[in-house]
């Protein structure tokens, strides 16, 4: 059965992000949202050595959205240039959003916004289930570096495709489908 009354933790200064994020996610996904202003510091681990929050896996099994001005780092690895995310959903069912590296402009921020929360949400509602999920893993081409960011739709035009940075995440946007998702996962919905 659904959990249709989520909770909406928000650092103060996302006031607008938070409303733009209830809205969007009431209408998209048809939940009811409370908005709760909340130090993030209650919700994270303060990681001095990543120069930001590491998640910290809460206890309560209550769903809830998390918006934070916050780096995520969500398996407190040790590169600072390459483990963050723009947000992540956990099968704790937080499902955490990051305004961190969505840039200045504020047109392109919103939009980038809605298409995170789209994103992490669905995972959420998912659950993993898709069968035409593959499990996406990204390589710095310079560095080496490896991250796993889970299953994921392979469509690059859907948002259920994961973004490793800022160009990538513009271009799906530029280029999603109308509505979103592709007929694949649609059916998940
Ligand atoms: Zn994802
Ligand atoms: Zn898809």
């Amino acid at each position: 059965m659904r959990i249709k009354a989520i909770s909406l933790f928000y650092e103060k200064g996302l006031e607008k992000e938070a409303d733009i994020s209830k809205d969007i996610i009431e209408i998209v996904f048809d939940f009811k949202f409370t908005l709760i202003e909340k130090e993030i510091k209650k919700l994270f681990k303060n990681s001095k050595k990543l120069n930001g929050y590491i998640i910290q896996i809460p206890k309560d099994k209550n769903a809830c959205v998390i918006l934070t001005k916050k780096d995520i780092y969500p398996y407190g690895s040790s590169s600072k240039k390459d483990d963050w995310v723009f947000g992540i959903s956990t099968n704790q069912r937080k499902i955490i959003v990051s305004t961190a590296r969505l840039g200045k402009n504020k047109n392109k921020r919103t939009g980038r916004l809605i298409y995170l929360l789209i994103h992490e949400f669905s995972h959420f509602i998912f659950n993993d289930k898709p069968k035409h999920y593959k499990n996406f893993i990204y390589k710095n081409p310079e560095s080496g570096h490896k991250m796993y960011f889970g299953k994921h739709c392979m469509d690059d035009r859907c948002v259920m495709v994961e973004s490793i940075d800022l160009k990538d995440l513009d271009r799906h946007i530029e280029k999603k489908y109308e509505n979103f998702f592709c007929k694949k996962c649609m059916e998940y919905l």
